[in-house]
This record gives structure tokens, C-alpha cells and sequence, in this order.
């Protein structure tokens, strides 16, 4: 590969050509006792933005240092455009990160710390580029105001958003983003969001970013990776992996409410297929299709159900006609959504209602169900019935 037997100044002055596809190959990476890797495999397409989606402690961050050159291995292999780069060190690879740390120049001012990658050794910037790259960054990231100041005048979220300058100033082949908005205020993280949509640099160069907050995932992500305990469990699109998530621990991580799960058992006679719910005293009928599809991979008679809040409806009037009876318990006004906790004899389940529709509680509601959206689980293996690649 190009970059890898020339000097950084030949692939600094061509990076914009290089068109980086990272992949992981089986990599294992151990700390002493703890193994935060164990055999993670994945690969970006050209130009993408890949996000790295898992809770704390999944082998995020360790995933972008092994991508970067900052951690050796234990096995496996680091492929960038498919060669082999085990053993190139991290300032021969053409990577820029922004991480959790910030590691600002506390001496330079907020403008000094951006322009600073730019003045490295090899680099042959005008004053006059460097200012404009500098402010274009700035503006980008809504600290212009900031440039004169130095490090210890700034809050967290503020200098995050220095330190993503500083990363982004440079226009490397790939970019590898650490949860570079989780000290920004929701506002600006928000505003920061539809930036990255609409970044040019981002858009021309493969991204990894990294975060547990999975409405960034959904909305930056063309695909996401979720990841759990050094393990990639599933990557797909973010509609597949809202719509079809592989496995409960999946399913709970995207979306806000969680998913509503249920114990249920198969029932089913000649003519009817119904989902039973003892717990929750009452039975959802099944279509014939899904009853179908479920005994093709011979699913259990016991199983999970999930399902989303948005696909639940209550309605007050001849509640003895839906599939419960129901009683409303908690009702919450989140201005955009209401939230609406009810109670099925001994389970209490949660949907989204019309925030201005305020709800009592104790009112006898009717609940039906879109049968269309219920997700089915193995209780054992926790894995989707149904799930398949595509
Ligand atoms: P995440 O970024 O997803 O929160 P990390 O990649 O930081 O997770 O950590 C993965 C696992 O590796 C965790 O169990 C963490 O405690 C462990 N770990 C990370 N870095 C080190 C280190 N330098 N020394 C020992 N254990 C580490
Ligand atoms: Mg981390």
C-alpha cells in the first residue's frame, strides 16, 4: 500500500485519493486477566460511516485503539485496504481520532490546538490555509467564539468539541471518533448531529464512531455494529437493526422507552394461532403467516415477546372488545410523546401516547396490539426466532 513504504509527506500530500476500508479480523485483545476483545470481526465499505453501538465496558474504545496502532494485538489481523497492518506503527497509518480524553495543549490557545496537526513536522501549510481551515472548523463546530481562549476557560462539552476539531483539521483517510458528543448539551449535540450529516470531509472519508447512545447511531450511522463484551453481535442498517434485532440484549439497547417483553406460549388449534400471556391474563391472536414462519424454525412452546411501545394502542371506550383489558397506572407528558404505563393483571407494559391526552389512573383501557411488529425470542439462547441476514 502506498502510504505504508512512503514518508508521511507523500501521504499526506495524496490523502485525498486514499479511500480506506478498515477490517477486524478475529482480533483478540487481552489486559492481563480481562479479555476486551474476543475475536471481533467486522469491515467497512469505502467511505462509510460505520458506528460502533454497545453499552460501557463492550470493547469500544479498545476497538478504535487497536484501529489506530495504539494497542498491540493478541491474534488476528488489522486490515486497511486489504493489507495486513499488524505491525505499521499508528503515525504510518492514515487515521485521525478525536477520543473520550481530550488531551488538549493546555499552554495553546483553543486556535493554537486546532492548527497544531497542521504544523507538524513534513507539513507545508500557508498561515493564511491554516486560518482558514481553522475557521472553517471553528464554525463547524459553533466555537469560533472560543479561538483565543486556552483550555482551562473552556467546559467539557467545549473542549470536546476542540478536540474533534483538531482531529478533523487534518482530513485523514479515516476518521475514528470516540463518543466525541457525550459532554456536549443536548442542544448542541443535536445541532453538532445534522453537522456530521452534512460534513464534506465525513462524507468523503470512512468514519468509525463510536457511542452507547443509540439514537446517534440512528441517525449518523449507514450501518451500525453492535458490539457486547468484545463481541460484534450484529451490524446492519439502522431500520434492520431497530426492525429486526438479532437478539434481546439487541432489542433493548435501541429505542427509547425500552421494548416491552413478555413470557408467552404457542397456542394453537386447527383453525387459530394464539399468543399466550398468563402473567398479563390475556391471549393475542397470531396470524397464519407468522404461526407459520414460527413453526418452520420449530420455535418453542414457551417463548419471549417483545414489543415496542409505539406498537401498542389503548382506547377507552368498549375496552371488553380488544385483545386486553387493561388498567392506565403512570402517565408522563414529554411534550413531543406521552408516556403511558399500564398494568395486565401482574405485568405492567409501557406505550406512547398522545402527549395532550391526559390519563388518569386506575381507567379501565382496551389494548390491542400490532401483530405485525411483535418480535419473538428464544428464552434460552435470547436469540430472535425469525431473525435472518437480511
Ligand atoms: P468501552 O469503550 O466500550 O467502554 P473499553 O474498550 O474501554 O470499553 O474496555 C473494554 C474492557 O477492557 C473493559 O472491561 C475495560 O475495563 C478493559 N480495559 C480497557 N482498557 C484497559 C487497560 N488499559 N487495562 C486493563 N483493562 C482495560
Ligand atoms: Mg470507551
Amino acid at each position: 500500500m502506498r502510504w505504508l513504504h512512503h514518508d508521511r509527506i507523500f501521504y499526506v500530500s495524496c490523502f485525498h485519493e486514499i479511500m480506506a476500508v478498515v477490517a477486524l479480523r478475529n482480533v483478540v485483545k487481552t489486559y492481563g486477566d480481562v479479555t476486551a476483545l474476543h475475536g471481533l470481526d467486522f469491515e467497512t465499505k469505502e467511505g462509510e460511516f460505520f458506528v460502533l453501538l454497545g453499552p460501557s465496558g463492550a470493547g469500544k474504545t479498545t476497538t478504535l485503539k487497536v484501529i489506530a496502532g495504539l494497542e498491540d494485538i493478541d491474534s488476528g489481523e488489522v486490515v486497511f485496504d486489504g493489507k495486513v497492518v499488524n505491525t505499521v506503527p499508528t503515525n504510518l497509518r492514515p487515521v485521525g481520532m478525536a477520543f473520550e480524553s481530550y488531551a488538549l495543549y493546555p499552554h495553546f490557545t483553543v486556535f493554537e490546538n486546532i492548527a497544531n496537526p497542521l504544523r507538524a513536522p513534513g507539513k507545508t501549510y500557508t498561515e493564511t490555509e491554516i486560518k482558514d481551515r481553522v475557521q472553517k472548523m471553528a464554525k463547524m463546530l459553533k466555537i469560533e467564539h472560543l479561538l483565543t481562549r486556552h483550555p482551562g476557560e473552556l467546559s467539557g462539552g467545549q473542549k470536546q468539541r476542540v478536540s474533534l476539531g483538531r482531529t478533523m483539521v487534518r482530513e485523514p483517510s479515516v476518521y475514528l471518533l470516540d463518543e466525541p458528543l457525550t459532554h456536549v448539551d443536548a442542544k448542541i449535540r443535536f445541532d453538532l448531529r445534522i453537522q456530521f450529516h452534512r460534513l464534506e470531509e465525513l462524507q468523503q472519508s470512512t468514519t468509525v464512531y463510536v457511542t452507547h447512545d443509540y439514537v446517534e447511531a440512528l441517525s449518523l450511522g449507514d450501518r451500525i455494529g453492535i458490539i457486547d463484551q468484545g463481541r460484534i453481535v450484529q451490524i446492519g442498517e439502522p431500520k434492520q437493526i431497530y426492525y429486526h434485532p438479532r437478539n434481546i440484549f439487541v432489542a433493548h439497547l435501541v429505542g427509547q422507552p425500552s421494548i416491552n417483553l413478555m413470557n408467552a406460549q404457542l397456542d394453537a388449534d386447527d383453525h387459530n394461532a394464539h399468543l399466550h400471556v398468563p402473567q398479563g391474563g390475556f391471549s393475542i391472536p397470531l396470524s397464519p403467516e407468522r404461526f407459520h414462519a414460527l413453526k418452520q424454525v420449530n420455535a418453542p412452546r414457551d417463548l419471549i415477546v417483545g414489543i415496542r411501545p409505539r406498537d401498542l394502542m389503548t382506547f377507552t371506550t368498549t375496552p371488553e372488545t380488544a385483545t386486553a383489558q387493561v388498567k392506565s397506572d403512570v402517565f408522563e407528558p414529554f411534550g413531543s410523546f406521552g408516556l403511558l404505563s399500564i398494568l395486565a393483571r401482574d405485568i405492567y407494559l409501557k406505550l406512547l401516547t398522545d402527549p395532550e391526552q391526559e390519563v388518569e389512573p386506575d381507567i379501565p383501557l382496551g389494548l390491542n396490539f400490532r401483530e405485525d411488529r411483535l418480535i419473538f425470542f428464544d428464552p434460552t439462547t435470547e436469540n430472535n426466532l425469525l431473525w435472518s441476514e437480511n
